[in-house]
Protein backbone atom coordinates (compact mmCIF):
# COMPACT_ATOMS: atom_id res chain seq x y z
CA UNK A 1 0.00 0.00 0.00
CA UNK A 2 1.17 3.66 -0.93
CA UNK A 3 0.94 6.09 1.95
CA UNK A 4 1.14 9.68 0.19
CA UNK A 5 0.84 13.11 1.84
CA UNK A 6 3.02 16.43 2.32
CA UNK A 7 4.38 18.47 4.82
CA UNK A 8 1.86 20.20 6.64
CA UNK A 9 2.15 23.07 9.11
CA UNK A 10 1.86 22.27 12.84
CA UNK A 11 0.77 25.70 13.70
CA UNK A 12 -1.67 25.52 16.03
CA UNK A 13 -0.11 22.60 17.79
CA UNK A 14 1.26 19.26 16.63
CA UNK A 15 -2.37 18.14 16.84
CA UNK A 16 -3.37 20.30 13.87
CA UNK A 17 -0.98 19.31 11.31
CA UNK A 18 -2.95 15.82 11.57
CA UNK A 19 -6.14 17.88 10.71
CA UNK A 20 -3.98 19.54 7.77
CA UNK A 21 -3.47 15.72 6.33
CA UNK A 22 -6.67 14.47 6.81
CA UNK A 23 -8.18 17.60 4.71
CA UNK A 24 -5.46 16.84 1.65
CA UNK A 25 -7.37 13.23 1.56
CA UNK A 26 -3.62 12.33 2.40
CA UNK A 27 -2.52 8.52 3.72
CA UNK A 28 0.37 9.83 4.90
CA UNK A 29 2.36 13.51 6.17
CA UNK A 30 4.81 14.97 7.89
CA UNK A 31 5.78 17.71 9.89
CA UNK A 32 8.16 19.84 12.79
CA UNK A 33 7.38 18.81 15.85
CA UNK A 34 8.78 22.36 17.35
CA UNK A 35 9.85 25.38 15.49
CA UNK A 36 12.25 24.53 13.00
CA UNK A 37 14.14 27.72 13.03
CA UNK A 38 14.79 27.58 17.10
CA UNK A 39 16.86 26.15 19.08
CA UNK A 40 14.49 25.70 22.29
CA UNK A 41 10.74 24.76 22.49
CA UNK A 42 8.56 24.03 25.32
CA UNK A 43 8.29 20.32 25.94
CA UNK A 44 5.17 18.90 24.30
CA UNK A 45 2.32 18.99 26.71
CA UNK A 46 0.33 16.18 27.89
CA UNK A 47 -2.72 17.66 26.37
CA UNK A 48 -0.87 18.36 22.75
CA UNK A 49 0.12 14.70 23.08
CA UNK A 50 -3.20 13.45 24.01
CA UNK A 51 -5.04 15.38 21.21
CA UNK A 52 -2.19 14.27 18.75
CA UNK A 53 -2.87 10.79 19.60
CA UNK A 54 -6.33 10.69 19.42
CA UNK A 55 -6.33 12.66 16.04
CA UNK A 56 -4.38 9.78 14.72
CA UNK A 57 -6.38 7.53 15.25
CA UNK A 58 -9.59 9.15 14.74
CA UNK A 59 -7.96 9.96 10.66
CA UNK A 60 -6.39 6.53 10.56
CA UNK A 61 -2.88 6.99 10.81
CA UNK A 62 -0.21 5.16 12.45
CA UNK A 63 3.24 5.86 13.16
CA UNK A 64 4.18 4.04 9.67
CA UNK A 65 2.84 6.98 7.60
CA UNK A 66 3.85 10.00 9.92
CA UNK A 67 7.72 11.43 8.83
CA UNK A 68 8.52 14.19 11.58
CA UNK A 69 11.44 16.05 10.40
CA UNK A 70 14.35 17.92 12.82
CA UNK A 71 15.32 21.52 12.85
CA UNK A 72 17.03 23.45 10.26
CA UNK A 73 19.31 24.46 13.07
CA UNK A 74 20.66 20.79 13.75
CA UNK A 75 24.56 20.00 12.29
CA UNK A 76 25.16 16.34 13.46
CA UNK A 77 28.30 17.04 11.62
CA UNK A 78 30.03 19.78 12.81
CA UNK A 79 33.60 20.75 13.30
CA UNK A 80 33.55 22.51 16.42
CA UNK A 81 33.08 20.61 19.92
CA UNK A 82 30.45 23.39 21.51
CA UNK A 83 28.59 23.33 18.20
CA UNK A 84 28.33 19.54 17.96
CA UNK A 85 27.41 19.25 21.15
CA UNK A 86 24.68 21.58 21.05
CA UNK A 87 23.45 19.98 18.57
CA UNK A 88 23.47 16.43 19.43
CA UNK A 89 21.25 17.43 22.32
CA UNK A 90 18.79 19.32 19.88
CA UNK A 91 18.89 16.15 18.16
CA UNK A 92 18.31 13.55 21.13
CA UNK A 93 15.36 16.10 22.31
CA UNK A 94 13.98 15.81 18.94
CA UNK A 95 14.00 11.89 19.25
CA UNK A 96 12.34 12.43 22.81
CA UNK A 97 10.06 14.25 20.87
CA UNK A 98 8.78 11.91 18.43
CA UNK A 99 8.62 9.01 21.03
CA UNK A 100 6.22 11.21 23.17
CA UNK A 101 4.17 11.41 20.29
CA UNK A 102 4.15 7.45 19.48
CA UNK A 103 5.86 8.71 16.69
CA UNK A 104 8.56 5.93 15.13
CA UNK A 105 10.41 7.66 12.61
CA UNK A 106 12.54 11.09 12.35
CA UNK A 107 14.21 12.55 9.41
CA UNK A 108 17.13 14.63 9.22
CA UNK A 109 20.14 16.27 7.04
CA UNK A 110 23.18 14.34 8.07
CA UNK A 111 25.05 17.57 8.47
CA UNK A 112 27.55 19.71 6.99
CA UNK A 113 31.57 19.94 7.32
CA UNK A 114 31.52 23.85 6.81
CA UNK A 115 35.54 23.27 5.35
CA UNK A 116 37.33 22.54 8.64
CA UNK A 117 36.86 18.93 8.72
CA UNK A 118 37.33 16.34 5.53
CA UNK A 119 34.16 13.98 4.49
CA UNK A 120 35.02 10.99 6.13
CA UNK A 121 35.55 12.87 9.61
CA UNK A 122 32.63 14.36 8.93
CA UNK A 123 30.85 11.25 8.05
CA UNK A 124 31.86 9.21 11.87
CA UNK A 125 31.04 12.01 13.40
CA UNK A 126 27.57 12.20 12.20
CA UNK A 127 27.23 7.95 12.48
CA UNK A 128 28.81 8.79 16.14
CA UNK A 129 25.94 11.26 16.53
CA UNK A 130 23.53 9.04 15.34
CA UNK A 131 24.70 6.27 18.00
CA UNK A 132 24.78 8.93 20.94
CA UNK A 133 21.29 9.81 20.22
CA UNK A 134 19.50 6.12 19.79
CA UNK A 135 21.35 4.89 23.06
CA UNK A 136 19.36 7.68 24.96
CA UNK A 137 16.31 7.57 23.38
CA UNK A 138 13.82 4.37 22.41
CA UNK A 139 12.57 3.26 19.28
CA UNK A 140 12.64 6.16 17.28
CA UNK A 141 14.50 5.12 13.70
CA UNK A 142 17.00 7.96 12.81
CA UNK A 143 15.90 8.76 9.00
CA UNK A 144 18.81 10.19 6.82
CA UNK A 145 17.42 12.13 4.17
CA UNK A 146 19.79 12.47 1.14
CA UNK A 147 21.04 15.78 -0.17
CA UNK A 148 21.10 17.91 -2.58
CA UNK A 149 25.35 18.59 -2.00
CA UNK A 150 24.92 22.49 -1.40
CA UNK A 151 27.52 24.05 0.44
CA UNK A 152 29.08 21.63 2.36
CA UNK A 153 26.31 19.37 3.33
CA UNK A 154 27.20 15.56 2.65
CA UNK A 155 24.95 12.43 1.89
CA UNK A 156 24.80 13.88 -1.67
CA UNK A 157 26.13 10.71 -2.60
CA UNK A 158 24.78 6.87 -2.06
CA UNK A 159 27.93 5.60 -1.10
CA UNK A 160 28.04 8.64 1.63
CA UNK A 161 24.35 7.48 3.12
CA UNK A 162 26.28 3.72 2.94
CA UNK A 163 28.99 5.04 4.92
CA UNK A 164 27.19 6.37 7.94
CA UNK A 165 24.38 3.49 7.98
CA UNK A 166 28.35 0.85 8.39
CA UNK A 167 29.03 3.36 11.42
CA UNK A 168 25.85 3.09 13.22
CA UNK A 169 25.88 0.46 15.67
CA UNK A 170 22.43 -0.57 16.07
CA UNK A 171 20.76 -1.11 11.99
CA UNK A 172 17.23 -1.56 13.31
CA UNK A 173 17.18 2.43 14.47
CA UNK A 174 18.87 4.06 11.42
CA UNK A 175 16.93 4.16 7.59
CA UNK A 176 17.11 6.75 4.53
CA UNK A 177 14.50 8.80 3.28
CA UNK A 178 15.43 9.57 -0.66
CA UNK A 179 14.19 13.21 -1.71
CA UNK A 180 13.78 12.92 -5.21
CA UNK A 181 14.76 16.88 -5.95
CA UNK A 182 17.78 16.43 -3.73
CA UNK A 183 19.05 12.99 -5.69
CA UNK A 184 18.33 14.63 -8.94
CA UNK A 185 20.44 17.62 -8.16
CA UNK A 186 23.49 15.48 -7.05
CA UNK A 187 23.45 13.55 -10.26
CA UNK A 188 20.93 10.39 -10.37
CA UNK A 189 18.60 11.20 -12.94
CA UNK A 190 15.51 10.54 -12.98
CA UNK A 191 13.78 11.90 -15.95
CA UNK A 192 13.15 8.17 -18.16
CA UNK A 193 12.15 4.77 -16.81
CA UNK A 194 14.85 3.63 -17.68
CA UNK A 195 17.00 6.47 -15.57
CA UNK A 196 14.59 5.31 -12.84
CA UNK A 197 15.27 2.45 -13.01
CA UNK A 198 19.41 2.66 -12.86
CA UNK A 199 19.22 5.06 -10.13
CA UNK A 200 17.58 2.85 -7.69
CA UNK A 201 19.22 -0.43 -8.54
CA UNK A 202 21.93 1.62 -7.80
CA UNK A 203 20.43 2.77 -4.26
CA UNK A 204 19.94 -1.46 -3.59
CA UNK A 205 23.53 -1.78 -4.77
CA UNK A 206 25.05 0.41 -2.16
CA UNK A 207 22.36 1.10 0.57
CA UNK A 208 19.74 -1.53 0.14
CA UNK A 209 15.78 -0.81 -0.18
CA UNK A 210 15.89 -2.51 3.37
CA UNK A 211 16.57 1.18 4.74
CA UNK A 212 14.37 2.99 2.76
CA UNK A 213 11.98 4.48 5.21
CA UNK A 214 10.33 7.56 3.41
CA UNK A 215 10.59 9.19 0.40
CA UNK A 216 10.13 13.26 -0.42
CA UNK A 217 8.53 13.36 -3.41
CA UNK A 218 9.82 17.12 -5.23
CA UNK A 219 10.19 17.85 -8.63
CA UNK A 220 13.43 20.18 -9.41
CA UNK A 221 14.04 23.46 -10.59
CA UNK A 222 17.31 23.17 -10.64
CA UNK A 223 18.96 20.54 -12.94
CA UNK A 224 20.95 17.54 -13.16
CA UNK A 225 24.34 17.56 -10.69
CA UNK A 226 23.62 21.40 -10.37
CA UNK A 227 23.96 20.29 -6.65
CA UNK A 228 21.29 23.21 -6.07
CA UNK A 229 18.45 22.17 -3.91
CA UNK A 230 15.14 23.93 -5.52
CA UNK A 231 12.09 22.01 -5.61
CA UNK A 232 9.12 22.37 -7.48
CA UNK A 233 5.72 21.38 -8.23
CA UNK A 234 5.25 17.47 -9.53
CA UNK A 235 5.78 17.70 -13.39
CA UNK A 236 6.62 21.43 -13.36
CA UNK A 237 10.36 20.82 -13.37
CA UNK A 238 13.32 19.21 -14.48
CA UNK A 239 12.66 15.53 -13.52
CA UNK A 240 8.80 15.37 -15.09
CA UNK A 241 5.89 12.71 -13.80
CA UNK A 242 8.20 10.19 -15.26
CA UNK A 243 9.43 9.44 -11.92
CA UNK A 244 6.68 9.89 -9.91
CA UNK A 245 4.21 7.25 -12.16
CA UNK A 246 7.13 4.85 -11.71
CA UNK A 247 7.92 5.03 -7.89
CA UNK A 248 3.56 4.76 -7.41
CA UNK A 249 4.15 1.81 -9.46
CA UNK A 250 6.78 0.02 -7.83
CA UNK A 251 6.08 -1.89 -4.50
CA UNK A 252 9.80 -1.37 -3.23
CA UNK A 253 7.84 2.20 -1.92
CA UNK A 254 4.70 0.46 -0.60
CA UNK A 255 4.20 1.12 3.21
CA UNK A 256 6.97 3.72 3.77
CA UNK A 257 5.75 7.81 3.92
CA UNK A 258 5.77 9.50 0.36
CA UNK A 259 5.98 13.40 1.23
CA UNK A 260 5.33 15.95 -1.26
CA UNK A 261 7.79 19.25 -0.18
CA UNK A 262 6.62 20.58 -3.65
CA UNK A 263 6.49 24.57 -3.36
CA UNK A 264 2.44 25.06 -4.07
CA UNK A 265 0.51 23.86 -0.95
CA UNK A 266 -2.50 25.08 -2.55
CA UNK A 267 -2.41 22.29 -5.61
CA UNK A 268 -0.93 19.71 -2.92
CA UNK A 269 -4.97 18.02 -2.45
CA UNK A 270 -4.04 17.72 -6.37
CA UNK A 271 -1.02 16.05 -6.25
CA UNK A 272 -2.07 13.85 -3.66
CA UNK A 273 -5.04 12.57 -5.64
CA UNK A 274 -2.92 12.42 -8.96
CA UNK A 275 0.09 10.44 -7.43
CA UNK A 276 -3.06 7.52 -6.08
CA UNK A 277 -4.55 7.68 -9.39
CA UNK A 278 -0.48 6.58 -10.85
CA UNK A 279 -0.82 3.42 -8.90
CA UNK A 280 -3.49 1.84 -11.72
CA UNK A 281 -1.79 0.76 -14.53
ZN1 LIG B 1 13.37 16.71 1.52
ZN1 LIG C 1 15.27 20.23 -0.46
Amino acid sequence: MKFIGAHVSAAGGVDQAVLRAHDLEASAFALFTKNQRQWHAAPLSNKTITAFRQHCEKYNYSSAQILPHDSYLINLGHPEADALQKSRLAFIDEMTRCQQLGLSLLNFHPGSHLNKLNISACLSRIAESINIAIDKTQDVIAVIENTAGQGSNLGYQFEQLAEIIYQVEDKSRVGICLDTCHAFAAGYDLTTEQACKTTFAEFEHIVGFQYLRGMHLNDAKSHLGSRVDRHHSLGEGNIGKTAFCYIMRDPRFDNIPLILETINPDIWKQEIAWLKAQQII
